[in-house]
């Protein structure tokens, strides 16, 4: 078995595990990433899509913010759309000049894997962390399978970076914490589609046959969500569907059809909001999904 000893281990190596590991590397505080998934697997997995300003503007401070300024899209606003009409939010012009920027997390995510990996600092895919041991103590354990077999991490700290999902909270100690949630009754489906985006800034739209949102990843490549029934099989969801879904629900006088392009991926998600107190206690501490406040009802980007 490979025992690793290290001030601090992270569990998941999404934006927030990444992002951590990158500024305790600056502070000169080693550490390890043990993410589940394949390097391959996580620089393709579509997520999500806007970043707003103060977010923009640290990663560019902590130097990770270099290719999303040159490639990302900086948008000054965002139309919402309801009864068929659209209303545009300045939304620099009312927030002293703060735009948002469109940028990929999945783009995000291959920034920074990158920058630990260029320096060399570990950070161990297709390593699966089963249970976080001794949470109480000094020294916790990280129990995890990797490629070549079981791995043992012992840190002074261990965080849980591994999502709404992960395993970080249910190793948790009872009593630590208390977790609230609620799960609405409709999933997003996003596709990834081979087409212009139809519009230059996002539209947010309230229809009753259900939310939909378009956004977009570059000048080439749009990404759209519907609220959709959890219920329903993604196997029904046709293309032609979807896209005769957008349309009924994004149409408006002065845009009636949105152009079709070759999606490229689908998925559904239930929502489920789940919300908890900002933890760090004995050797655990959760940044992240989990502990951040409520997140809006619909997708960002
Ligand atoms: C439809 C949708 C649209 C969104 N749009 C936006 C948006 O436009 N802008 C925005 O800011 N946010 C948006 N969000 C939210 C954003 O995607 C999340 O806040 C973000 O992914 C959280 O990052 P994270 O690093 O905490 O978790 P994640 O990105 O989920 O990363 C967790 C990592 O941990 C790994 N992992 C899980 N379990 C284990 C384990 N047992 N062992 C090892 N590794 C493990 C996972 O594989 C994953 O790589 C959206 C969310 C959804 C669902």
């Amino acid at each position: 078995m490979e025992t690793i000893r290290v001030p601090v281990a992270i569990v998941g190596a999404g934006p927030v595990g990444l992002v951590l590991g990158h500024l305790l590397d600056a502070a000169g505080v080693e550490t390890v990433v043990l993410e589940r998934r394949s390097r391959a697997y996580v620089e393709q997995r579509v997520r999500a899509g806007v970043i707003e300003f103060g977010i923009a503007n640290f990663l560019a401070e902590v130097g990770a913010g270099e290719r999303m300024r040159d490639e990302g899209l900086v948008h000054h606003g965002i139309e919402l759309r309801f009864e068929g009409r659209s209303h545009r939010v300045p939304l620099a012009e009312l927030s002293d000049g703060h735009p948002i920027t469109v940028y990929g997390q999945t783009e995000l995510v291959k920034d920074l894997n990158r920058l630990r990996l260029e320096r060399d600092r570990p950070l161990l895919f297709e390593t699966e962390v089963e249970a976080i041991e001794g949470l109480e103590a000094d020294r916790p354990v990280v129990v995890a399978t990797g490629p070549e077999g079981p791995v043992r991490v012992e840190a002074d700290w261990v965080v849980g970076a591994d999502g709404a999902h992960g395993v970080a909270t249910r190793c948790v100690p009872e009593g630590v914490f208390s977790v609230a949630s609620r799960t609405y009754p409709y999933a997003w489906l996003g596709i990834l589609a081979e087409a212009a985006p139809a519009t230059e800034e996002l539209i947010y739209c309230r229809h009753e046959r259900g939310f939909a949102l378009y956004s977009m990843r570059s000048p080439t490549i749009s990404r759209l969500y519907l609220g959709v029934d959890p219920s329903e099989s993604l196997e029904n969801w046709s293309d032609d569907r979807i896209w005769a879904e957008l349309n009924a629900r994004l149409a408006t006088a002065e845009m009636p059809t949105i152009e079709e392009g070759t999606s490229s991926s689908a998925r559904s998600r239930r929502c489920a909001r789940s919300c908890a107190p900002r933890c760090a206690t004995g050797a655990w501490c959760s940044p992240g999904t989990r502990p951040t406040s409520c997140r809006p009802r619909a997708p960002k980007g």
